[in-house]
């Protein structure tokens, strides 16, 4: 599929719904080599992004091309220790895939409103568990070409890899190694944190968000007595202090504010990032 949109906003493609008019955006998704194609054709300012859940969008918009890629169906290759997915998969099928296989180390991927491709740029990760833990190799297109990455190669860290020192490398696909356990105690582990989760943080259900905004800075944001602080219909979440949820309206600007205000006072680098 492969379906070009002119007049949608960062309102439309990212899930903190901020943000003004995107130039051009190209939904495709990897079916008969299409991806590919495109990107050999691409020219000027584009970037690729994913389900938009780690990014903000400023007012003034993106004066380039933005080309969302997306592989709603779980399809997979897999021998007995590797499985193979598309960078377009939703975490959501990753982990149902790795339920499927009877495969312990995706529980974490369940809640994450993100694609395999994103969370491997930005080594996403939850409750022990990460993207690194389970990555095996990657087959990334950069500069007209398909390298594979090894886990070295991809210099994971906390929330970061290579890939955010590279000139627009795209994930097309992901190796993952699997590691045997029973459906129930995969089950019981994606509960427990699907629990955690509804705890901890507001959802998506709720407010409109982009995760955790400052890398590790909840706890003092909190003892700065942020929470709940809001500036238009931005506001820090109370519930997660690493959080900044849109109530209804908020602008980028408003957003943004919030950012700068919360480093003024604790610090720390930015997760979430801005085009
Ligand atoms: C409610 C909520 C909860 C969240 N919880 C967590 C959590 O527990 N743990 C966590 O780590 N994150 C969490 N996040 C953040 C986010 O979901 C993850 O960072 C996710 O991995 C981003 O994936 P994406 O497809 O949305 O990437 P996007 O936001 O679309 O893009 C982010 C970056 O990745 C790049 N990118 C996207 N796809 C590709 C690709 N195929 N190839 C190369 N680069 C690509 C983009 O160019 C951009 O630089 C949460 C977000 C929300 C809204």
């Amino acid at each position: 599929m492969i379906l070009e949109k002119i007049g949608l906003t960062g309102r439309d493609i990212t899930t903190m719904k901020v943000g003004g008019s995107i130039k051009k955006v190209i939904f495709v998704s990897n079916e008969e080599g299409k991806l590919l194609t495109l990107l050999n054709s691409m020219e000027g300012n584009w970037r690729l992004i994913g389900k938009g859940s780690n990014l903000l969008i400023q007012d003034a918009g993106y004066e380039g091309t933005l080309i969302v890629f997306s592989d709603e169906s779980s399809g997979y290759i897999s021998d007995r220790h590797l499985v193979q997915v598309s960078g377009g998969l939703s975490m959501e099928q990753l982990s149902q895939t790795f339920l499927w296989l009877h495969s312990t180390g995706a529980e974490f991927a369940k809640d994450i409103p993100g694609t395999v491709g994103g969370s491997v740029y930005m080594n996403a990760g939850a409750w022990g568990q990460d993207i690194s833990k389970i990555f095996h190799s990657a087959k990334i297109w950069m500069d007209g070409e398909i390298k594979t990455f090894s886990k070295e190669d991809m210099k994971f860290e906390y929330r970061k890899s290579i890939l955010h020192d590279l000139y627009n490398p795209v994930v097309f696909s992901v190796f993952f190694n699997l590691k045997e356990d029973s459906q129930d105690n995969i089950k019981s582990k994606m509960l427990d944190f699907e629990e955690k989760r509804k705890k901890t943080q507001p959802l998506l259900s709720e407010y409109p968000s982009s995760g955790t905004i400052i890398k590790r800075k909840q706890k003092e944001i909190k003892e700065k007595g942020l929470a709940g602080y809001r500036i238009g219909d931005a506001m820090i979440s109370k519930l997660n202090p690493g959080f900044i949820v849109n109530l209804g309206n908020a602008s980028s600007y408003q957003v943004i504010s919030l950012i700068n205000l919360i480093q003024s006072k604790v610090g720390g680098d930015l997760e979430v990032e801005i085009l």
